[in-house]
This record gives C-alpha cells, sequence and structure tokens, in this order.
C-alpha cells in the first residue's frame, strides 16, 4: 500500500472521484468486472484532476439524470414517505441549494440524520452507497475544499471540516456490487432475468477485462 502518495486533500478526493467515475462506467456498462478500458480511465481522470488540465463533471449534467429517474428513495427505492434529503448535511457544509438535494424516504432519512454519507452507510449497510450518490457527494466534497483553499492540505491534518476524509473509499467493490442508482439496479435485474429466461444468460461470456474480479486498487 502506497500511503503516502495520495496524501493531500487534492489528491485523495480525486482519487476517490476517478474510482468513482470508473465504477460508474463499468457498472452502467454492466460490466462483470473492470477491465483495461476502465482502469485507463480512472488513471487518467486522477491525473488530469491533479494536474488542473480536466475538472469534476458540472452538476448541471447530474440535474439532467435526476430528472429522467423516478420520485424515489435515492438509497433505496422506496416510493414511500418521501422527503428532500440534503446527500451532504447543510450544516455540515453542504449546498443548500438543489444541487445537493435528493429525494429519501422516511426511513433513510432518519437513519442518516446529519451523518456523513460514507461513514451512515458503512455503518447500517456496508458496501458503497449508489454511485449517483457518491458522485454528488464528490463534487460537494470537491467545492468545499476547493473554496477554502485546502486542497493541497495533508488530508490528516485538516481539522473541523464538514467531511469525514478519513471515511472516503481507497477502492471499490467490483461493479457487480455496485449500483448507480436503486431505479438503475431494479432495470438490470430485469433484464437479466428475461436474458436467463430466453436462456441467452447475461453476457457470461469471457470478461471483457483480464483483471482479478473485484478489485477496483491496484
Ligand atoms: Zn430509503
Amino acid at each position: 500500500m502506497a500511503k503516502s502518495e495520495r496524501s493531500t486533500v487534492g489528491e485523495r478526493l480525486y482519487w476517490c472521484y476517478a474510482n468513482q467515475a470508473m465504477a460508474e462506467m463499468a457498472t452502467t456498462d454492466r460490466a462483470e468486472a473492470y477491465g483495461r478500458l476502465h482502469y485507463m480511465v480512472r488513471a487518467r481522470l486522477y491525473k488530469g484532476l491533479r494536474t488542473g488540465s480536466m475538472s469534476a463533471g458540472s452538476l448541471m449534467r447530474d440535474q439532467a439524470v435526476r430528472m429522467k429517474l423516478p420520485q424515489e428513495c435515492v438509497y433505496c427505492g422506496s416510493v414511500q414517505f418521501l422527503s428532500i434529503d440534503h446527500i451532504v448535511p447543510v450544516n455540515r457544509g453542504g449546498d443548500d441549494g438543489g444541487d445537493n438535494a435528493i429525494w429519501a424516504c422516511r426511513r433513510c432519512n432518519s437513519s442518516k440524520s446529519d451523518r456523513d454519507l460514507f461513514e451512515w452507510w458503512s455503518a447500517t449497510r456496508g458496501g458503497l452507497p449508489p454511485l449517483f450518490v457518491v458522485r454528488i457527494y464528490m463534487k460537494q466534497a470537491l467545492r468545499y475544499f476547493e473554496n477554502r483553499g485546502l486542497l493541497g492540505q495533508d488530508w490528516r491534518t485538516v481539522e473541523g471540516s464538514a467531511y469525514d476524509l478519513a471515511m472516503l473509499p481507497e477502492s471499490f467493490p467490483g461493479p457487480r456490487e455496485l449500483t448507480f442508482t436503486p431505479h438503475h439496479a431494479r432495470k438490470r435485474r430485469a433484464a437479466e432475468t428475461e436474458a436467463e429466461s430466453t436462456g441467452e444468460g447475461p453476457d457470461a461470456g469471457p470478461a471483457a477485462g483480464g483483471e482479478a474480479a473485484g478489485t477496483a486498487a491496484e
């Protein structure tokens, strides 16, 4: 484990954001495992973010995704007792505007409360939250630390921040263990069930990538 390599706030955030982008790509492609192309995308994005030649995708794009989602809890897919939740709680430095707001059911909302997203999720469910939520969280975090001029600081020395940087995942599970949103997970399951019933199977041939299954970290 090369620990010192990602010692600044920026490097830690960029790495997680690049992992998120890779996982999102593999998950929406319905890949069985990460392949060469996915790792390439991650490496390029991480480098681009660090050198400033690339930036995190626009929040407008997230808004477009959101418009297409059914009205349901973005954490669990429930359609009952929905209310607006801020992915990053406003009292922890989250944006008060629509960029940070999603639908959540009463159960998820009260379970999460004012906790950090990753802290809440790992304490109650394990694995990673839906990738769309992670994406919004990461953009909020990047903006938060950039606005405060903290991207170059050693992340372990940051005090009193709204984000628990120790909770950021350093590696992501394989695409089969991830979902973009609960809505997309249902669609994927339905497609696989249909493929099974027609005897075609969900693209079960040799996986596109030759990497070891389920390890996003090298
Ligand atoms: Zn829910």
